[in-house]
């Protein structure tokens, strides 16, 4: 099969629902028309083999994988997903490992309501480029630079599942029932849709943990030109970190990547209406921290006293 057949085949076919797309993929480019008193907001990110997934992951993984994760960027922005393009490099056309890939992709974009709208396909080593499409309310972007000294850090799910899979893949002590819900965690990241109308209403800042959470929220306190706290007791540890890592926990809580949950930012005047709002919709996030005028990240024990915090987390170089 030549490229053209193969994007016919495997990604024309994917339904396309969304009334924003004048047209899709088959031209030089799509056509988007952003609805009225709305802003288009776009995300990009690249899956490589070996750096974010392994070659033996099952296709339909991968895929989901490359998705998910660019879903998580704009979900942090408090966006909506619209649409999406996909980049592919191939090392070979393998319809088995496309057909399955494409079912990935395609049930992706069901879960999150978006069309592939365009992409690309090159021979080389294995590489998935997701371009991501997402709609906010003009001015009801949630940006990284919008935290204030005294707001009230929250973080919202439990941190270091996916880089506890990724350390544990091949040990043989992990019981299979938990290495299956560690390797779901890493493949099928949940981006926190369900949390976007609260950070367009509370949230100061937000971004998603996908680097670890130090390196994320230094992120945030650097655009904010602000530091922050962390206390040590309220991190939401993942239960499984704690069972097969305890003495790591912390570490890994803090500097894992591939969580996908959010860090963000309420104002201190905002959290009890933020927190009952929060309950009402049966979901939870955990208060972790705070900002504080003095810059860089601190974090403080049960005893009351603090130390430095140097942001760790993923870096390609
Ligand atoms: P061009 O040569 O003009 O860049 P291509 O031959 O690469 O166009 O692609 C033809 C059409 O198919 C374009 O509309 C492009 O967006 C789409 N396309 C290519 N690869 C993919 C893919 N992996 N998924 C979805 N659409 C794709
Ligand atoms: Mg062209």
């Amino acid at each position: 099969m030549n490229e053209f057949s193969l994007i016919d085949q495997y990604f024309k076919s994917i339904p396309s629902t969304r009334s924003e797309v004048v047209f899709g993929i088959g031209d030089d480019a799509a056509s988007l028309q952003v609805p009225k008193g709305m802003n288009l907001l776009v995300s990009t990110d690249t899956l490589v083999s070996e750096v974010h997934f392994l070659p033996q992951w099952n296709a339909y993984d991968i895929a989901s994988k490359a998705i998910r994760a660019n879903v998580s960027d704009l979900v942090a922005m408090a966006a909506l997903p619209c649409c999406f393009t996909l980049a592919l490099t191939l090392p070979n056309n393998d319809e088995q490992w496309l057909a399955s890939f494409a079912k990935g992709i395609s049930d992706a974009a069901a879960l999150y309501n978006m069309d592939l709208i365009g992409g690309d396909i090159t021979h080389g080593p294995l590489a998935i480029n997701v371009t991501v499409m997402g709609l906010a309310p003009t001015g009801q972007e949630v940006r990284r630079n919008g935290a204030q000294a005294g707001d009230i850090v929250f973080v919202s799910g439990a941190l270091g599942a996916a880089a506890l899979a990724v350390q544990f893949l091949d040990k043989k002590d992990l019981l299979q029932q938990h290495r299956n819900e560690l390797m779901a965690k890493l493949m099928h990241p949940t981006p926190r849709i369900d949390l976007i109308e609260l950070l367009r209403k509370y949230a100061t800042s937000a971004i998603d943990i996908s680097d670890g959470l130090s390196a994320d929220l230094n992120h945030i306190c650097r655009a904010s030109n602000v530091g922050a706290y962390l206390t040590k007791d309220s991190l939401p540890i993942h239960p499984l970190v704690v069972t097969y890592l305890k003495n790591k926990s912390v570490d890994l809580a803090i500097s894992g990547g591939d969580d996908y949950e959010l860090c963000f930012t309420v104002s201190p005047s905002k959290v009890d209406a933020f927190l009952s709002e929060l309950k009402d919709r049966g979901l939870g996030c955990y208060k972790i921290g705070q900002i504080e005028k003095a810059q860089g990240l601190r974090i403080q024990f049960s005893d009351g006293h603090c130390e430095d915090l140097v942001p760790q987390g993923y870096q390609h170089f």
